[in-house]
């Protein structure tokens, strides 16, 4: 009976997960299906902490549980609490390579427990003990979670700027042979007695290990999207060969969906960056030729001009069509709310308002989506890349808000440049660009951006905040 109660509580928990990721598709209704996913899990928990039971005993370390539980709800919620929305993609990154160590522990518990129940028969081979499907779940456990769990502190590295892009000659081969030890590790294991397979076992998870970091260590800036989504696909999947270890319905489906969603997510996210998976998987793009797209980008530098806060005022409540180009550093200036007011007032003027999204702009995919929807910005005012490439040429004004690398023609332009390739928002197709940032430092990519050279572009120095609430007050005296 309490098997049945349980297995409901993991059929709960998969529907919820279910209809939470549905919901999380629309801003809208994202943060309600975050809530009831959470609530699956919760339920999910709590049903295996109390009904679960191995061979008639359930379990008992509850002091163990209950004070992991405490410790990791007390540092998350704190964590969550603390974190500054800029900052946030730091975190989920962070949170996804624990989510991996989590997998990765959960194999090498299982494979302890194997060795426990066959100790009295240490000269019997492995192979004899654990069927190849089990041994290759607990084998793809231990590798996926270990390499998701270091390739995603380098990432959380990368984002907030204490690890630099490293890589060397022959990196691509070095990592190849690298991934060819981990699985020479795997094998040996598998062909080793009982009580001989530790130091195999322990060799997996070092060049697992190693492996991680090797492979995001050289990702150039730009195309640090695709590897957080590919990372957070590895998560799923090391978390779903748990589910599958522990016949534990509710894990293996969370962890497939995570794994599906996040494999189209970096599906998506090479479509956006035009980068093809299997660079991605070799760990080799975007490195290279970083240098030479600075040099390049430094001697296209020309003079800029610059407009003043009216003159922006004026141009914009003239205007019969505005567009914004939100970018990292409207997240950085948490000027979302001032940016929908001020779409508001343009448009008691009789201004046509739009929001061109490129993929990428921000720290994580889906960023700016989430920020201009948290400042009830209406969905159908987004406009997708391509959608909003076409509209361009209609708009008498484009304001790009903190954005940089996005706006770069160099993606176009300049084949030694280390974002070529990237399609990007074509803004030099409208009458009149005008781009607010602090300074002209480079953005994430680290290169320099020949739109603010061009004629059409007029520089708007300032906090994107300050500079959207003059704005603001100018455009209301229009
Ligand atoms: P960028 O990082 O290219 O540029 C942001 C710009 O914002 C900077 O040039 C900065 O210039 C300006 N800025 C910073 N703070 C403020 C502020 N308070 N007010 C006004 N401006 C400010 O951002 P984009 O969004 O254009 O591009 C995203 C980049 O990040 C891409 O290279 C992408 O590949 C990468 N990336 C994206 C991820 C994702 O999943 N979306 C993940 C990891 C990386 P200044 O300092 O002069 O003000």
């Amino acid at each position: 009976m309490e098997l049945n109660i349980l297995t409901l509580c993991y059929l709960i928990a998969s529907v919820t997960f279910i209809l939470g990721l549905k919901m999380l598709s629309n801003p809208a209704s994202a943060r309600k299906g975050n809530l009831v996913a959470a609530a699956g899990m919760t339920i999910a928990i709590i049903g295996t902490i109390f009904l679960y039971e191995s061979d008639g005993q359930k379990l008992h370390n509850y002091g163990w549980i209950f004070g992991g539980l405490l410790i990791g709800g007390i540092v998350g919620t704190l964590a969550a609490k603390k974190v500054k929305m800029t900052a946030m993609p730091e975190m989920v990154s962070l949170f996804n390579g624990m989510g991996g160590a989590c997998a990765a522990l959960i194999s090498a518990a299982e494979f302890y427990h194997i060795y426990k129940l066959h100790q009295d028969s240490p000269g019997t081979p492995f192979s004899d003990i654990v069927s190849v499907g089990t041994y290759v779940t607990i084998a793809a456990g231990a590798i996926i979670g270990t390499i998701s769990y270091t390739g995603s502190i380098i990432a959380w590295g990368k984002l907030n700027g204490r690890v630099k892009d490293f890589s060397f000659k022959g990196q691509h081969i070095v990592n190849m042979i690298v991934l060819v030890l981990v699985i020479i590790a795997a094998v040996w294991v598998y062909r080793s007695n009982i009580g001989d397979m530790y130091i195999p076992f322990l060799l997996i998870g070092f060049f697992a290990l190693i492996y991680g970091i090797l492979f995001v260590l050289p990702i150039g800036g730009a195309d640090m999207p695709v590897v957080i989504s590919l990372l957070n696909s590895f998560t799923g999947v090391a978390a779903a060969c748990g589910g599958f270890l522990y016949d534990n319905k509710a894990m293996l489906t969370g962890g497939i969906l995570v794994g599906a969603a996040g494999t189209l997510l970096t599906i998506l996210m090479c479509k956006a960056m035009n980068r093809s998976l299997t660079n991605v998987l070799i760990g080799s793009f975007g490195a290279g030729n970083k240098a030479a797209g600075a040099v390049a980008g430094k001697s296209s530098q020309g003079n800029y001009k610059e407009i003043s806060l009216a003159d922006a005022a004026m141009l914009m409540a003239y205007a019969n069509k505005v567009m914004v180009v939100p970018g990292y550093g409207l997240a950085v200036a948490q000027a979302q709310h001032t940016c929908h007011e001020l779409e508001k007032i343009l448009e008691e003027k009789g201004v046509e308002f739009k929001y061109a999204i490129h993929p990428v702009a921000g720290r994580m995919p889906g960023h700016m989506n989430v920020l201009l929807a948290e400042a009830d910005v209406p969905y159908e005012k987004l406009l997708e890349m391509e959608q909003a490439n076409d509209e361009f040429k209609t708009c008498d004004v484009v304001l790009v808000l903190g954005a940089n690398d996005v706006v770069n023609p160099a993606a176009k332009n300049d084949p030694a440049s280390p974002i070529y390739g990237m399609p990007i928002l074509e803004v030099e197709q409208a009458k009149t660009v005008i781009v607010n940032k602090r300074s002209m430092k480079p953005g994430y990519a680290g290169i320099e951006n020949d739109l603010f050279f061009q004629p059409k572009t007029s520089m708007l120095f300032g906090d994107a905040k300050k500079v959207l609430q003059d704005l603001c007050a100018e455009v209301k005296a229009v």
